[in-house]
């Protein structure tokens, strides 16, 4: 058999195993299959998973903290939470095998961005109920590489375990890998450290900020995907040719559908990323909509991996902003940013109403230039559809953050105007 037909058979099998275990696991499942008149043993394989009904953020916050738990309680080893920045915490649930396979994928992610057992990892992500940290240390001590739990924040600190421990790979988010960068470079201690791999998880982030981290600290970065639902961080990653995210077809099933339609786009087309475990035991996932958006590679990775490929994330579909009826998203923003070298890698999006029309403004970090200004607003223009105001601020004046950095200000919702 081929490696094709070998993992479509694995996902067949994977699939009527998930949806018999959680309509036999929890009441919860079997109500949401009956409410869409499906009898999941029908269901003859992946090419059939459109008949199934979705499931979204809010079920799960509807069932909380347990009502999707498909194992017995007692069987539960560990939990984990969201961060509930957009609404209530939701808990995921982990059996033994689920923290095993998720410690598994994770070490499989290291070993795609070329970490090996003699590496230092230094994880500068949260530890707790967040899945980032015990994530990242599983995957590390699976590996058998030793694990650096310095945690988030604190640059000082961070470098100087960096430089006295000889870390050999960071893992953070974006923004503070660019806070360290940003340190690095002013301190000239780039030679200090024994840096060679970072792996940047926890949001989206463009090729500008990417550049600023490689080249300041001397690494070659890696994007690697997931979500509380899904285990965690760990779930894909890109590989050296940097051409998209491995996403582990072994453990789950990716579609990307049309946020609006709710139909099924194919590979190429950009919409939101549903995902459909296949062997997660205590909170299988089926057909669950991320609100994440990107589209997957038609064809195989030339590195040779099986794992099909999804694009770097695009955002989420609830971070689009309307203005005067035209969709902007922050990764359009962040697209022309990065081919301006004047600008920073930091911006903010700010929509008001100034006299009942929309008024777009974009906050970029320059030293300021009417020329800057004027290209910058003209490119912007032509990417988004709409105008957009630029408006510069001193280089390093605009908030960095150790966690999700908040870039879009809708001030038409404190005004008590509607959001287009
Ligand atoms: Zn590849």
């Amino acid at each position: 058999m081929s490696h094709g037909a070998a993992l479509q058979a694995a996902q067949d099998a994977g699939l009527a195993w998930t949806l018999e275990h959680a309509a036999r696991g929890s009441s919860w499942w079997r109500e949401h299959f009956a409410q869409a008149g499906v009898d999941v043993a029908t269901l003859a394989g992946a090419g059939e998973l459109a008949r199934l009904p979705f499931t979204t953020k809010q079920d799960l916050r509807d069932a909380y903290p347990l009502g999707w738990l498909c194992v017995p309680e007692a069987d539960v080893r560990r939990i984990h939470g969201s961060s509930g920045t957009t609404g209530k915490r939701t808990v995921c649930a982990y059996s033994a095998q689920d923290l095993d396979d998720w410690a598994e994928a994770f070490a499989r992610c290291f070993r795609y961005a070329g970490v090996v057992p003699d590496d230092r990892v230094q994880v500068m992500v949260g530890y707790g109920l967040w899945t980032a940290g015990i994530g990242f240390q599983s995957g590390v001590e699976r590996l058998g590489a030793m694990a650096v739990p310095t945690g988030p924040g604190n640059v000082d600190f961070q470098l100087e375990v960096m430089e006295d421990l000889a870390s050999t790979v960071i893992c953070s988010t974006s923004s503070f890998a660019l806070m360290l960068a940003e340190a690095v470079a002013e301190r000239g201690m780039r030679n200090a450290l024994h840096l060679k791999t970072a792996i940047i998880g926890s949001e989206r982030w463009s090729d500008g900020v990417r550049a600023r981290i490689e080249a300041a600290l001397g690494v070659e970065s890696f994007d690697i995907y997931g979500l509380t639902e899904l285990y965690g961080p760990g779930m894909g990653i890109d590989c050296h040719r940097h051409e998209g995210i491995h996403v582990w077809s072994d453990l789950y099933i990716v579609e990307i559908i049309d946020p609006d339609t709710l139909e099924g786009l194919p590979p190429g087309a950009e919409g939101e990323i549903v995902l459909t475990t296949l062997r997660k035991e205590a909170m299988p996932l089926i057909r669950y909509r991320t609100r994440d958006r990107s589209w997957l590679y038609p064809e195989p990775c030339g590195c040779g991996s099986p794992y099909p490929r999804i694009g770097r994330l695009l955002g989420r579909t609830d971070d689009m902003v309307k203005v005067r009826g035209v969709a902007v998203f922050p990764a359009q923003v962040d697209s022309v940013l990065s081919t301006f070298d004047a600008a920073g890698p930091e911006y903010q999006i700010h929509v008001s109403r100034v006299a009942s029309r929309d008024r777009l403004a974009v906050r970029v970090e320059a030293v300021e230039s009417p020329e800057l200004v004027q290209s910058l607003s003209e490119r912007l223009h032509h990417a988004l559809g709409v105008h957009a105001a630029v408006e510069i601020v001193p280089p390093g004046s605009l908030p960095r953050s150790t966690g999700k950095t908040l870039r879009v200000f809708d001030h038409r919702l404190e005004e008590g105007g509607e959001r287009g």
